[in-house]
C-alpha cells in the first residue's frame, strides 16, 4: 500500500497528537503504510556521449589492498574533497560520505570468537550501499531521495530535501549525514581552481567562489546527504573519485553486465554485503582476496 505525501504527513502529524511520539519510521514500514518512491518520474535530458551506463552500478571493496592508512586515506580524501564535504571536527556532527568502519559495526551479528584477528581488526571501507530495496526512499516525503530507474543509484536532491531525517532513521548502514550547520567554513581551500574561470570570476573579476571545489555544490544547512556513486562524473565518462583514487582496490561495474568486471569478480570469489539479512539488496559487495 502506498499513500500520498498529504497523507502522508497526516499520519505523522496524526500519530504526534495522539501522544504516540509519531510512528516510528521502521514501524510504518514494516506495516506497509508508507512508499513514498511510489509515482517517481526522472526528467530526460540529452546524454553527454562520454557517459558510463550500466542497469545497475555496483562496487566491489577488495579490502585485501586495504594495508596502510594511506590505502584508506586516499579513497576517502578523493571523494571528501571533489563533494565539498566538510570536516567539522566533532563526530556529532561529521559528515561523511564513505570512511572506515570497524568489523563489528559494519557486520553486526557476524562476530565470532574464533575469526581471525586479521579481519576482526580490519577497518572496513564502508559508504552509502545503493540499496537495490532501499528504505531510505521509501520513507522520503518529498521524494528527495529516490532510485535512479536507469541504473539504480539511490540519489539525493538538497533543494528537496526538508531536512526530516526519516531517511536516516530508515537507512541501517549510518550512510547519511545530517548538516546541522552551514559547512563552507569547514571546507578546505582549493589550493588552485582547474576549472573555467568564467565559472568564479564576479563583475569585477573578483573570485565569486573562494573556497571548495568547484564541480560538486555545497549544501545548506538542514539537509541531508550521502554519497551517489558520483553520477556526475559517470555522466561525463568518468569513474567514481574514490574508484580511481583506490589503484585498484575499488572495482565499479554494471551488475546486470554478466561481462563486466564486477560480475567476473562475483563469479569467481567469495563475497558478502552488510546486514544481508535485511532485504534492502546492497549494490556494495566486499571480497577478502
Ligand atoms: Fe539508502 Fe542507506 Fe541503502 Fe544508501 S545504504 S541506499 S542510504 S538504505
Amino acid at each position: 500500500m502506498s499513500i500520498s505525501r498529504r497523507e502522508f504527513l497526516k499520519l505523522v502529524g496524526a500519530s504526534t497528537i495522539l501522544g504516540l511520539g509519531g510512528l516510528s519510521v521502521s514501524t510504518m514500514l514494516k506495516n506497509n503504510l508508507i512508499d513514498a518512491s511510489q509515482g517517481l518520474s526522472e526528467p530526460s535530458i540529452m546524454q553527454d556521449p562520454r557517459a558510463l551506463t550500466a542497469k545497475r552500478w555496483g562496487m566491489v571493496v577488495n579490502m585485501s589492498k586495504f594495508k596502510t592508512e594511506e590505502d584508506y586515506k586516499r579513497c576517502i580524501e578523493a571523494c571528501h574533497r571533489i563533494h565539498n564535504v566538510p570536516n567539522i571536527g566533532n563526530t556529532k556532527e561529521e559528515i561523511k560520505w564513505i570512511w572506515k568502519e570497524t568489523y563489528e559495526h559494519a557486520f553486526p551479528g557476524t562476530e565470532d570468537p574464533f575469526l581471525s584477528p586479521e579481519i576482526k581488526h580490519l577497518p572496513f571501507l564502508v559508504l552509502c550501499n545503493h540499496c537495490n530495496n532501499p528504505p531510505c526512499v521509501r520513507v522520503c516525503p518529498t521524494k528527495a531521495t529516490f532510485k535512479r530507474k536507469s541504473d539504480g543509484i539511490v540519489m539525493m536532491d538538497m533543494h528537496r530535501c526538508i531536512g526530516c531525517r526519516f531517511c536516516m532513521a530508515a537507512c541501517p548502514y549510518g550512510a547519511r549525514s545530517f548538516n546541522y550547520r552551514d559547512a563552507r567554513p569547514f571546507i578546505k581551500e582549493e589550493e588552485s581552481l582547474p576549472y573555467d574561470s568564467t565559472f568564479v570570476k564576479g563583475p569585477g573579476s573578483e573570485l565569486l567562489i573562494k573556497r571548495g571545489h568547484l564541480t560538486f555544490p555545497t549544501r545548506m544547512k538542514g539537509v541531508v546527504e550521502k554519497c551517489t556513486f558520483c553520477y556526475e562524473r559517470l555522466a561525463v565518462g568518468l569513474q567514481p573519485a574514490c574508484v580511481e583514487a583506490s589503484q585498484g582496490a575499488l572495482i565499479f561495474g554494471d551488475l546486470e553486465d554478466p561481462n563486466s568486471e564486477v560480475r567476473k569478480i562475483l563469479n569467481e570469489r567469495y563475497s558478502f554485503r552488510r546486514k544481508p539479512e535485511l532485504g534492502t539488496y546492497p549494490s556494495v559487495y566486499y571480497i577478502l582476496g
